[in-house]
């Protein structure tokens, strides 16, 4: 029992956490929150952790920035809530749209808002099912994603996400296929070049598509950098050979920026930093700096030609969620757009990258780090066993669950993910902070690692 307000007392064991493991929570409790400051949270013990995931990867602008509080406060006062069927919609919806496409690489398209990722690669989906029925093509209605990729939990982005613990819930439905992981440190064949790794992950497409049919095919989903999947960038020259895959037999690509969006890898877009030419963008995260839930799925102008032609044949696009489009959420992207652009949050990701992944680089030399990778200011260590043969620890050592335990104790936030810890801090992260989110893994690190040691 926790005491909440003046003098209630709660249960915390009444919330159902999700990807959580709930059989050590019963033993350790929840950490629960209750203020923040810049990149910093406290629990409701007093003790301060610097929050090195910004969240979960969105709250980049810092959690108490003045002028987002005083977006969602202006705009409440204004206009509290509204939906954005029938032709009906609030303004700040309207202007949201219009940025997004401003900033986008495309010239011209459409925006349909959702409340989350998930939402927005769920309706994505649909909308290519729905785009091609019209079109006669009802057989043309297969996704490809990646084996280790992150596009959400709904039934249909869950079948997107390409981890294995989505079996358990007997998915992927039929119809989604997941192509090869491009991580050339994991998956490369003993003495394979960068190069002709890349070539083989282009064969496997190829070869999916060939065995498939290419007018079975819906699209090729792709975050410009696996995120959830553990910080993966994508091996040299993945996507120039890709989108040639992708030209040759038509398939349109996707780009799923729910994570690189908004600056992550140093640039606007991680579709800029890759060269990737999408025909939909999928946004969310970063979008509100974490201050309201608001996905999006933005078309491109052939994209947004096709559903147009297909909505005339039915008479309207049959899809759209109660909340989607709510003035308070697209106020505050506007306020976070606006933030991320003109407080130069960009540049600062740029200026701190060298810091980042030199400081993350550092850490090869342990004896148990087996890579440290990343881009922008998202980064991962992967621990192994065995450094030279990439042995991983056994699975009893719950190595990232040890080092994260540890940071926490030790007042940093950072996420175990399988083997690897990663880091993702917020763009608002100063040269000081920096210093204290490595001198904290530095000493983590040590002392798990002569833990984990004296296991044998
Ligand atoms: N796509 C990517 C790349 C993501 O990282 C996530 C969430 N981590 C999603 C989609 C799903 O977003 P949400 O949790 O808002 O449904």
């Amino acid at each position: 029992l926790l005491s909440f307000g003046e003098n209630m007392m709660i249960n915390t064991e009444s919330v159902l956490h999700g990807f959580t493991d709930l059989k050590n929570l019963d033993h350790l409790g929840p950490i629960v929150l209750n203020q923040a400051k810049g990149i910093y949270v406290y629990d409701q013990n007093g003790k301060k952790y610097l929050d090195a995931n910004s969240g979960l990867w969105n709250s980049v602008v810092g959690f108490d920035h003045p002028r987002m509080i005083e977006a969602a406060k202006k705009q409440y006062e204004k206009f509290s809530g509204y939906h954005s069927f029938f032709g009906r919609i609030a303004e700040p919806a309207v202007a949201l749209a219009d940025k997004l496409i401003e900033i986008s690489p495309f010239n011209k398209g459409k925006v349909f808002f959702t409340n989350s990722g998930s939402e927005a690669n769920d309706t994505t989906v649909k909308l290519l099912w729905f785009i091609n029925r019209k079109k006669g093509l009802s057989n043309k209605r297969k996704i490809i994603t990646r084996i280790n990729s992150y596009h959400g939990v709904t039934a249909v982005s869950a079948s997107m996400t390409g981890k294995p613990y989505n079996s358990e819930f007997g998915l992927p439905l039929d119809g989604f296929i997941h192509a090869a992981c491009p991580h050339y440190w994991k998956n490369a064949h003993d003495g394979e070049s960068e190069e002709s790794f890349t070539k083989r992950m282009g064969e496997d497409l190829e070869n999916i598509i060939l065995r498939e049919g290419a007018d079975t095919i819906a699209g090729f989903f792709a975050e410009p950098v696996m995120g959830a999947g553990g910080v993966i960038p994508p091996s040299k020259g993945y996507f120039d050979v890709i989108q040639k895959i992708l030209k040759k037999y038509d398939i349109p690509l996707i780009a799923d920026e729910v994570i690189c969006g908004f600056g992550r890898t140093g640039n606007l877009w991680g579709s800029q930093t890759y060269n990737i030419k999408p025909d939909i963008m999928i946004a969310s995260k970063c979008i509100t700096s974490g201050f309201f839930p608001l996905g999006a799925v933005i078309l491109g102008d052939r994209m947004s030609n096709d559903l147009m032609e297909a909505s005339y044949k039915a008479e309207e696009f049959p899809h759209g969620f109660t909340a989607g489009g709510h003035p308070v959420g697209c106020a505050l992207a506007l306020e976070a757009i606006d933030i991320i652009i003109n407080e130069k949050m960009i540049e600062n990701v740029q200026r701190l990258e060298p810091i980042f992944m030199g400081g993350l680089k550092k850490f090869e030399e342990f004896e148990f780090i087996g890579e440290a990778r990343g881009i922008g200011l998202m980064g991962a260590l992967e621990m192994v066993h065995d450094k030279k043969t990439k042995t991983p620890f056994d699975g009893s050592v719950s190595i990232g669950e040890r080092v994260a335990n540890q940071c926490i104790e030790n007042g940093l936030i950072c996420r175990p993910l399988g083997p690897s810890i990663v880091l993702c801090p917020p763009f608002i992260t100063t040269d000081d902070e920096m210093g204290i989110i490595f001198e904290t893994l530095d000493k983590t690190l040590k002392k798990v690692f002569s833990e984990v040691k004296s296991l044998g």
